[in-house]
């Protein structure tokens, strides 16, 4: 089967063409942008997050964070180890939310809202956090805008462990999300986020 008939059934294969030749980069954009514009859509629209934790989701998603694995595409360093666990690759899939000494921080903030179980991959968290913020509801809202804290905070503490030498628990950067959260919504939402 070559690629004209793949692509057959009311695709239109001209799109995918670069001087009339199949382009696969541009298939895969087609393809992969659609879905990334609608879970970042989701994900950043009417989220009451701060701007610093919605901006950092934002390259999260796009898989634009300047991890050790992406570092070491661009040849500026070899050692990919993650710094907090030494024991896998640092990309954004073990970041968020494989790392064991981080995946603690979003289980928690997911304890909070009433649901008991341990992260998911990265894409499946997303998936999820989009289908939540779609709807209106506070605990909702309060799940967009914990999930945008809890990356913003993750990334902030992988910074620490990188640049500095040292990282908060997890219990303290749940309190530092659930202070940041609170800081952003009514005093009527407020007792949702008591430990
Ligand atoms: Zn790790």
């Amino acid at each position: 089967m070559n690629w004209r008939t793949y692509f057959y059934n009311g695709t239109k294969i001209h799109e995918y063409e670069n001087h009339g030749k199949f382009s696969i980069s541009k298939c895969y954009k087609a393809l992969r942008e659609p879905i990334a514009q609608v879970r970042l859509k989701r994900l950043l629209c009417n989220n009451k997050a701060s701007p610093k934790s919605l901006f950092i989701t934002w390259l999260d998603v796009l898989n634009k964070l300047a991890t050790k694995t992406r570092l070491a595409q661009w040849n500026l360093i070899s050692d990919t180890t993650c710094v907090l666990c030494n024991d896998a690759e640092e990309d954004i899939q073990h970041l968020f939310f494989n790392c064991p000494f981080l995946s603690d921080i979003w289980m928690q903030c997911l304890n909070l809202l009433g649901i008991s179980r341990r992260p998911m991959a990265f894409l499946d968290e997303i998936s999820i956090a989009a289908s939540k913020c779609r709807r209106k509801s506070n605990r909702n809202q309060l799940y967009g805008m914990l999930f945008a804290e809890a990356i913003y905070n993750i990334w902030l503490q992988r910074n620490h462990q990188v640049f500095e030498g040292n990282h908060k628990l997890p219990d303290q950067t749940v309190d530092l999300i659930l202070f940041n959260v609170a800081c952003r919504i009514p005093d009527s939402m407020k007792k949702q986020l008591c430990r």
